[in-house]
C-alpha cells in the first residue's frame, strides 16, 4: 500500500505531496486525514495522508512512513474538502489550511497523549459467590470485607475513596480490579430546576419560521433588537434539532461573551455542550474534542475555529453577532467563519442562522435581495422598553471645563448612585494614535475622494489618506474653528477612573480592559461581581458594550462616542453605530427603563443621531447610499493587498509593480487604487505599502492574484500579504 502525504513544510514551494510506502506494521492502521511522521531530505518531517492507493505513482524508490503522529486526530472527509475550499478561498497552502483546521495545542507533537486524565475505578474481579466465601472464610480481614460488601452493593467505586493497605491486599490477590476511566476537566450538568420562559409571540413566529428550513441548506438572517430573546431562539431551535437526532454548532465572537452564554446554555443542557476557545487550556480542549469524537456531545458552542470542530450529522449552524469582526482571522489564513458555515451548511442540508441587533451591511443586502431568508424580532421581551438616548455635545462641555465627563451625565451618574442602581461606563480607545482632531469642536480631516479619516504621519508632519495616497500638511489651525487645538490625544480608562473615583468617592468603581483581565478568568469575576452589585460602575473598552446582561444596570455613558467615527475606515460608520447600539442596549433590560448618554463633538452626526432613534433601517439606508456612491462594499468587494519589506525603497518599488501587473492582468472594470502607505505604515521595524482592488466580477482575480503569490514566493526580504474582503484596510 502507498499513502500519498502532505508535508508540513513552511515554505510555499513545498506545499505538494510525495508518496510513501505503508510499512506492514502500520497496514490498517493509516487512514486517509491521519498525521503521520515521514523522512523528508534527512530529517523527519509530519504530514497529512490525503490518499491510499495501491499504485506505484512513478519508478522510483519510496521511503517509508516511520510512524503514526496522532490516532485521534484526523481530518474526516468533510474536513479534507473544507481545506481544499480554504485554500482556494484564502489562497492559502493546503498545509497551512489543515494545520487551521486542528486545535492548536494539538500540533505540540506528541505530547498530547499524557494530558488524558483518568479517574481509577474499583470493581470486583471475581464471581460473587467466590467474593461470598472469602468474606464468610476471613471474618478478621475487616477492613477487605468491608470494600468487598460496599462493592457487592455498588459494583463500581472510585479508588481514592477507599485507598488503603487493605484494598491494595484484594487487588494484589485479584479479587477486586482497577479500571481507568476517562475524565474530563470541564464537567456540567442540567439545572433541574430550570423551568425555560414560554415564548413570545414573535419568537415563537421566527422559530417556527427558521425551523420550516431543517433538513435545507438555507441562510437566515435573524434581526433582533437587543434584549429580543434572540439567545432564546437559538436555544429552541436547538432542543427541535436535537430531537430530531442532529447536532448543532454554535459560534459566538469572543471570550468575554461565553460565560453568560454558556452558562445559560449549560443550565439548559448539561454535559451534551461542549466548548472551544482560546481561553481554555491544553488538557480541556482536548477533553472537549474527545467527548466530540466518542459522539457525547449534540451542541459545540464556540469562538471562530469551533467552525472547524469535526462534529458530525450538523442540523443547525448559527452564528451570534454574525456583524462582529472577530469571525475573520487577521492572520494566514486570512478566512471568514461565515464562508465556512455556508460550506458546512450546504454540506449538511442544514439551515445556518445568522443572528444580530446590527448585522453587517453585507448580510442585509443579502437577505434584502433574497439571497438570505429574513427574520425580524422588532420588540424587546415583556415589558422592558428599549433606552432613552441622548447626545452631549462635548465642544460645549469644554468650553465650562468638563472634558470628561459632561455636567449631564455627571448628575444622572449621582442620582443612579442614590437610588442604588448601576452604571455603565464605555470608553472606546480604538483608532486615535494614528488620527487627528481638534479638541475644541471635534473637526477631523477626510479624504476628498475616499470619506475615510487621514493619517498623521509623524516624521514627515502630513496627513494621508491610505486608501488613494492623497496627502496635505498638517495645518496649525483648525480649518472649522480656527483654534490651535488639533490633537491626537486621547483618554484611557485608568485616567478615566481616576477622574471617576475624584469626583465620586463613595463610588465602589470597577475597570474591565485588556490591562485588568489578563489573567485566566478575571473577566468572569468582574462580570459576576458586578451583577452581584458589589459594584456602582463598571467602566471598560469595547468588551463591556456586548451581550452582557445586568438588570440593575440603568445608566450607560458613552464617554467618546466619535472616537470610532474618526478611524481611517470606511467602515467606521458601521462599527460605530453598531457598538453604540450595543452598548445602549446594555441599559435598563429588566423592568427598570434605561437611559443612555452619548457624548460627542458632533451632535449633528448621523450615524449618531441613527443610533439616538435606534433606527437600524435608518442607519442601513443612508449608508448604503454612501457605499454605492464611493464603490464600497456591499456593491464593490475588496481585495487588500500589503508589500512589506525592511527596505523601504525595496518595499516601494515592488509595490509598485504590483499595481502595474494587475493594471494589466485584471478587467478593465476593476477598480486599482495605490500604491500608497499603509493604515500602519512601520510595524516591527518593516515598512508596508498597500495596494487596494475593487471589483464587482473579474474572472481574471483569483488566477492572477494566485499568479502574484508565486512570483513573491522567489523574491527575497521583501512579502506579499493578500486579504480577500478586509475586515480592516
Ligand atoms: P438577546 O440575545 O436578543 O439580546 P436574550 O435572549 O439574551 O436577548 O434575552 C434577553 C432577556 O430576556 C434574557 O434575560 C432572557 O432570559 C429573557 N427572555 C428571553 N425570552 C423570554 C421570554 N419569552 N419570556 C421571558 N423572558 C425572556
Ligand atoms: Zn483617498
Amino acid at each position: 500500500m502507498i499513502a500519498e502525504v502532505l508535508v508540513e513544510y513552511n515554505a510555499k514551494s513545498i506545499d505538494k505531496s510525495f508518496f510513501y510506502l505503508i510499512p506492514s506494521s502500520l497496514k490498517n492502521k493509516i487512514t486517509k486525514g491521519m498525521k503521520v511522521k515521514v523522512p523528508f531530505g534527512n530529517k523527519l518531517i509530519n504530514g497529512f495522508v490525503i490518499n491510499i492507493t495501491n499504485e506505484q505513482p512513478h519508478n522510483y524508490e519510496l521511503k517509508s512512513i516511520d510512524s503514526i503522529v496522532d490516532d485521534f486526530l484526523i481530518l474526516n472527509d468533510e474536513l479534507l474538502l473544507i481545506g481544499n475550499y480554504l485554500q482556494e478561498k484564502t489562497l492559502c497552502t493546503k498545509i497551512t489550511a489543515y494545520q487551521t483546521m486542528l486545535p492548536s495545542n494539538l500540533k505540540i507533537k506528541d505530547k498530547h497523549h499524557n494530558l488524558i486524565k483518568y479517574d481509577i475505578y474499583i470493581s470486583l474481579n471475581s464471581s460473587v459467590e467466590q467474593v461470598r466465601s472469602f468474606i464468610n472464610n476471613n471474618k478478621r480481614k475487616i477492613k477487605q470485607n468491608e470494600i468487598l460488601t460496599i462493592l457487592l452493593q455498588k459494583k463500581q467505586v472510585l479508588k481514592k475513596d477507599y485507598a488503603s493497605n487493605a484494598l491494595n491486599e484484594l487487588i494484589k490477590n485479584k479479587l477486586v480490579k482497577e479500571e481507568y476511566i476517562q475524565k474530563y476537566r470541564l464537567e456540567h450538568h442540567k439545572n433541574q430546576d430550570l423551568i425555560p420562559p414560554k415564548l413570545t409571540i414573535e419568537q415563537e413566529k421566527a422559530v417556527n419560521k427558521i425551523y420550516s428550513y431543517a433538513n435545507k441548506s438555507k441562510t437566515i438572517l435573524l434581526h433582533g433588537v437587543t434584549g429580543s430573546g434572540k439567545t432564546e431562539v437559538y436555544m429552541n431551535l436547538i432542543e427541535k434539532v436535537i430531537k430530531d437526532g442532529r447536532n448543532c454548532l454554535l459560534l459566538i465572537p469572543e471570550i468575554t461573551l461565553t460565560a453568560q452564554i454558556v452558562n445559560r446554555f449549560y443550565d439548559r443542557f448539561g454535559n451534551i455542550v461542549a466548548i472551544f476557545h482560546s481561553a481554555l487550556s491544553d488538557g480541556e480542549k482536548q477533553d472537549e474534542y474527545q467527548k466530540i469524537l466518542n459522539n457525547q456531545i449534540k451542541i459545540v458552542i464556540g469562538t471562530r475555529s469551533a467552525i472547524f470542530t469535526p462534529l458530525t450529522n450538523i442540523g443547525i449552524i448559527i452564528i451570534d453577532e454574525e456583524h462582529s469582526e472577530t469571525y475573520k482571522q487577521d492572520s494566514n489564513p486570512r478566512y471568514h467563519a461565515l464562508d465556512i458555515a455556508i460550506f458546512r451548511s450546504n454540506y449538511h442540508n442544514c439551515p445556518l442562522v445568522l443572528g444580530s441587533a446590527t448585522p453587517s451591511l453585507e448580510t442585509m443586502a443579502r437577505a434584502k435581495k433574497g439571497v438570505y431568508e429574513l427574520v425580524t424580532l422588532n420588540n424587546r421581551v415583556g415589558i422592558s422598553s428599549l433606552p432613552n438616548i441622548t447626545l452631549v455635545d462635548m465642544s460645549l462641555e469644554m468650553r465650562k471645563r468638563n472634558p470628561i465627563i459632561s455636567s449631564i451625565l455627571k448628575e444622572k451618574i449621582i442620582d443612579r448612585l442614590n437610588k442604588k442602581e448601576q452604571i455603565i461606563l464605555l470608553l472606546n480607545r480604538r483608532g486615535y494614535s494614528t488620527t487627528i482632531s481638534c479638541q475644541n469642536c471635534g473637526y477631523v480631516y477626510k479624504c476628498p475622494h475616499c470619506d475615510i479619516s487621514l493619517t498623521y504621519h509623524k516624521s514627515s508632519n502630513n496627513l494621508r489618506c491610505h486608501y488613494c495616497g492623497y496627502t496635505i500638511l498638517k495645518p496649525l489651525k483648525c480649518p472649522s474653528c480656527h483654534e490651535e487645538a488639533l490633537n491626537y490625544l486621547g483618554l484611557g480608562t485608568e485616567k478615566l477612573e481616576n477622574e471617576l473615583v475624584k469626583m465620586f468617592p463613595t463610588a465602589r468603581v470597577v475597570r474591565m480592559d485588556t490591562d485588568t483581565t489578563s489573567q485566566k478568568g478575571s473577566h468572569e469575576k468582574i462580570i459576576t461581581k458586578f451583577k452581584n452589585q458589589e459594584y456602582d460602575i463598571l467602566l471598560g473598552t469595547q468588551m463591556i458594550s456586548k451581550g452582557l446582561d445586568f438588570p440593575n444596570a440603568t445608566l450607560a455613558g458613552i464617554i467618546n462616542g466619535d472616537a470610532s467615527l474618526n478611524i481611517p475606515d470606511f467602515r467606521s460608520s458601521e462599527r460605530t453605530f453598531s457598538l453604540l447600539t450595543q452598548a445602549a442596549g446594555r441599559a435598563g433590560r429588566a423592568n427598570v427603563p434605561g437611559e443612555v448618554i452619548i457624548q460627542t463633538y458632533n451632535p449633528n452626526n448621523y450615524t449618531l443621531n441613527c443610533v439616538k432613534n435606534q433606527n437600524y433601517e435608518q442607519f442601513y439606508n443612508y449608508e448604503m447610499k454612501i457605499r454605492k456612491k464611493l464603490s464600497y462594499p456591499p456593491y464593490y468587494y475588496l481585495v487588500s493587498i500589503k508589500v512589506i519589506s525592511k527596505d523601504y525603497e525595496l518595499a516601494q518599488k515592488e509595490s509598485q509593480h504590483v499595481a502595474n501587473y494587475l493594471q494589466n492582468h485584471l478587467e478593465n472594470t476593476t477598480i486599482i487604487l495605490g500604491p500608497t502607505t499603509a493604515a500602519i505604515f512601520r510595524k516591527n521595524n518593516t515598512y508596508r505599502f498597500q495596494i487596494l482592488i475593487k471589483y464587482k466580477y473579474d474572472s481574471k482575480l483569483y488566477k492572477t492574484l494566485k499568479e502574484l503569490d508565486n512570483i513573491f514566493v522567489y523574491l527575497k526580504n521583501v512579502y506579499i500579504e493578500i486579504d480577500l474582503n478586509p475586515n480592516n484596510i
